[in-house]
């Protein structure tokens, strides 16, 4: 270091030339001479203080005789010393940025390792969550689920009452139903409502990539909240991990069972009344594990169905209140156009119809744009108008075939609108209302299933009758996947044919694959099952028949009601029944 730093001092001064330099040395003006052969150099100081570097040959004898015979002192510097020096100065500087780094490095990957380590402890998710603002004002259309509920928020807020007259607070509550109909939403009324802690977790967070970390998470919430009770526990989706164990080809998997039997020996562990209330949700309770609906574990089952007429005008009134709606809108109305329409649905068509009249620069949502989004819920996005006249022509006495039929038999739902514009789901669409006991308490009569088969076939029937039997088309193959389906439910489930009062068949539903592998057989003889098939054809045929019985002799009326629907492209089902003179 020092002599780099002479280095920098001594070469401040004009070069002096070899031979000049000698004759210094002679003349004895010089006062020192340094010699570095490393450097191939000597430096000199004369007398009058100047510092120069010469450079001078590699085994150079001259300077130093020079300065023998003139008596001017000489040192050798060994100049590979104070380059080594240097040298190391370099490699020591290089190996502490090395070190320095690397413990960088090592402190950062130690921060990861304890991470995963402390995983399923260190959860930010499982803080219970807090100004939830969802009341039970806000949850509409589920009303007994509902207070089935209030019941809950009742043992949480004042559990004295009920433990004094010896009722046992329930451990776990189970919200079964379909989704989007405010499970999720009922939940988060509870904790809002109750004002006690609520810790939400969707139980596909429980399974995680790592093994054994899904059963300690489960441990770590339920420590969590017996601190903080009483509290409300509530796992959304629950089928994920409470799905039954070792069900299906290859048996179950291993994270998933082992989570849900952490979950179970939870649920044992609680005391009673400890006032932790364990509140779940799914929309497969048929593939829950029988272990987890025992007493004493989820012992209450609440069903959330679709909600009927009254429950649609409730939710849609929730949804409204922070929208501008036109004076004409009449949510009864729009209650009755959306039978089978879940809260979340519902939701959406406001939703829907909202964005429509903010794209159409309208103040408020009228009904025009409540109609727009209903299409585009149920049918898709609409699509490029029909142009070839030909095809449209066909087309459009099939649909006029459906609603005829429809229209002439009571048992039939009613049209709600033929129109030709195509949607992304259908080239053009005939629409019905279902009655209202159907869509409310899920009841077919006999009548109505067989209505429902001729108006399947109706679009068949008129292009049979129009176009002859060569020119039908395929564009009655999705009527046809209807009719075979709701026939053979009539056949083997409802006991709706000559079969007689039995179910043939359950419900058609493979949760698992291949659960039932080695008990599955049809229950009945395969002669039962050529029975079961001509019963279905008899059914199709006939109502194919008093389809075209029906049209057969409407032939003026067909073509007229085509002319309309070309013309007007959409007709209401008022327009229709009007033009067809059946109102
Ligand atoms: P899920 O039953 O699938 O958990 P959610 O509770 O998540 O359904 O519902 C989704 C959304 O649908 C809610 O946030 C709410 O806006 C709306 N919704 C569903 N059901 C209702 C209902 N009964 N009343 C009011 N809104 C509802
Ligand atoms: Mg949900
Ligand atoms: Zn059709």
């Amino acid at each position: 270091m020092s002599g780099f730093f002479f280095q920098k001092l001594w070469k401040k001064e004009k070069g002096v030339s070899y031979s000049r330099l000698l004759r210094d040395i002679d003349n004895k003006k010089v006062k020192q001479l340094d010699l570095v052969p490393a450097r191939r150099e000597v430096r000199v100081e004369y007398d009058d203080g100047r510092r120069i570097n010469v450079p001078i040959f590699s085994n150079d004898n001259q300077i130093l005789r020079a300065a023998e015979s003139s008596g001017t002192p000489l040192t050798v510097v060994d100049g590979r010393r104070e380059q080594a020096i240097r040298d190391l100065a370099g490699t020591l500087l290089i190996v502490l940025l090395v070190v320095i780094g690397l413990s960088f490095l090592l402190r950062r990957s130690a921060q990861i390792a304890n991470q995963a380590l402390g995983f399923g402890r260190s959860q930010p998710r499982l803080k219970p969550q807090e100004d939830l603002q969802v009341r039970f004002e806000d949850v509409e259309g589920i009303n007994d689920a509902r207070q089935e509920l209030e019941e809950v928020v009742t043992f949480l807020r004042q559990p004295e009452t009920f433990i004094r007259l010896g009722a046992k607070i329930p451990r776990g509550v189970l919200l079964v139903g379909p989704p989007g109909t405010g499970k999720t939403l009922l939940a988060k009324a509870i904790a809002g409502e109750a004002g006690v802690p609520f810790f939400s977790m969707a139980a596909s967070e429980f399974v995680e990539l790592f093994v054994g970390v899904g059963a300690s998470r489960v441990r770590d919430l339920f420590r969590q909240a017996k601190d903080k009770a009483p509290c409300i526990v509530f796992i959304d989706e629950i089928d994920a991990v409470g799905r039954q164990r070792g069900a299906g080809i290859g048996g179950g998997n291993d994270e998933r069972e082992q989570t849900l039997n952490q979950l179970l020996t939870e649920m044992d562990g609680f005391e009673e009344n400890s006032g932790v209330i364990l509140l779940a949700a799914t929309n497969r309770a048929d593939v829950l594990d029988t272990a987890l609906t025992r007493p004493g574990r989820f012992d209450r089952r609440i069903d959330v169905g679709l909600p009927d007429r009254r429950g649609r005008v409730a939710i849609l009134a929730v949804h409204a209140r922070s929208r501008p709606l036109a004076l004409e809108v009449n949510l009864e109305y729009w209650a009755t156009r959306t039978p089978g329409f879940s809260g979340a649905d519902l939701a959406n068509l406001l939703n829907e119809a909202a964005i429509l009249a903010a794209r159409q620069d309208k103040a408020e949502i009228g009904d025009a744009q409540l109609e727009g989004a209903l299409e585009r819920i149920t049918m898709g996005l609409s699509n490029r108008p029909l142009q070839d006249s030909a095809k449209k022509r066909l087309i459009a006495y099939h649909e006029v075939g459906h609603a005829l039929v429809a229209s002439l038999l009571p048992a039939a739902n009613k049209v709600d609108k033929v129109t030709l514009l195509p949607r992304n789901k259908a080239g053009a669409y005939t629409r019905f209302i279902p009655d209202q006991d159907q869509s409310d308490y899920g009841l077919l009569t006999r009548s109505s299933c067989f209505a429902n088969l001729v108006v399947a076939l109706g679009g068949r029937a008129a292009e049979q009758i129009v176009f002859g039997p060569l020119e039908v088309t395929q564009g009655a193959s999705g009527d046809f996947q209807m009719v075979a389906q709701l026939a053979r439910e009539m056949v083997t489930r409802f006991g709706f044919s000559a079969l007689g009062p039995l179910a043939l068949e359950g419900p058609g539903s493979e949760v698992f694959l291949g659960r039932d592998w080695f008990s599955r057989r049809p229950g009945y003889a395969e002669s039962t099952g050529q029975a079961i098939d001509d019963q279905i054809r008899t059914l199709a045929k006939s109502a194919l028949d008093q389809a075209m019985s029906l049209l057969n002799s409407r032939r003026q009326l067909m073509d007229d009601l085509v002319e309309a629907l070309i013309e007007e492209e959409t007709l209401s089902g008022e327009r229709f029944r009007s033009l067809a003179g059946l109102t």
